[in-house]
């Protein structure tokens, strides 16, 4: 008995807040009704979408896709593109799965990088991850496909989760740099790691993308100085050093 609530408590929690938060509207309304609210508003929207686009819209990218950025995210719902790209229509390749990880999705971060030559490989962690929070603990009892995805996480150093997402960020621009050294060391390829931050964790202010590391470099003056940021006038660099990376 005791396994099985111990269980329930990882998945719960597992899943964030935002089921969680959910529960009491969703007790409402019968659940066919919830599901097609969804339905209907995936359809109005993209019908939408399609009233406000003509076709001249769609000429440029028919027959191929020319993307700048090849962004791997969590697949976390309170984070999306949308958030920090008001044009990611054919500029921004999206990989996404649970931790905003290298290896889970490496394929598709290399179609990205290699194929269609994107300059650069931005990963987005983000404040509050489940996946994070639940491979800082005991994942011995979630489910297979679930663990296997997360046991690629390496955060339990951590002293909290705040701590453990920025680390996660610098261990998979370490993995992207291993695969990407040589573009990378060439000029072609900026690998960038950020944090998007939705609940003021880290002291900016609610939804700020905050850019932690560049090419390696974790140090804020150091990435402030790059050549990349010159005359960018909203770039926020750098976490306090305690939220930062354990020692
Ligand atoms: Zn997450």
């Amino acid at each position: 008995m005791r396994k099985l609530i111990i269980h329930l408590v990882i998945m719960l929690s597992f899943f964030c807040m935002n089921e969680l938060q959910a529960a009491p509207s969703l007790e409402k309304q019968p659940l066919a009704q919830t599901i097609r609210a969804a339905i209907s508003d995936l359809t109005e929207d993209n019908a939408a979408f399609t009233e406000l686009k003509p076709a001249e819209h769609f000429h440029e990218f028919l027959d191929i896709q020319n993307p700048r950025v090849t962004m791997v995210m969590c697949s976390d719902s309170r984070v999306q593109v949308d958030n920090f790209s008001q044009g990611a229509e054919n500029d921004i390749f999206v990989a996404r799965n649970i931790g905003n990880q290298f290896v889970t999705t490496q394929g598709s971060i290399e179609y990205g990088v290699d194929v269609l030559n994107t300059p650069v490989l931005i990963f987005v962690g983000h404040s509050h991850c489940g996946a994070i929070k639940a491979a800082m603990g005991d994942i011995s009892h979630i489910a297979p496909a679930i663990k296997k995805e997360l046991q690629t996480l390496d955060v339990k150093s951590a002293k909290d989760d705040k701590q453990g997402v920025i680390l996660n960020v610098h261990q998979q621009v370490g993995k992207a740099l291993a695969d990407f050294k040589g573009k990378m060391k060439e000029g072609k390829l900026a690998i960038i790691g950020a944090v998007y931050d939705f609940r003021n964790d880290y002291g900016y202010g609610n939804g700020q993308l905050i850019i932690v590391n560049l090419n390696g470099e974790k140090r804020p003056d150091a990435i402030r100085e790059s050549h990349y940021f010159d005359g960018l006038n909203h770039v926020t660099v750098g976490v306090p050093a305690t939220l930062g990376s354990p020692k």
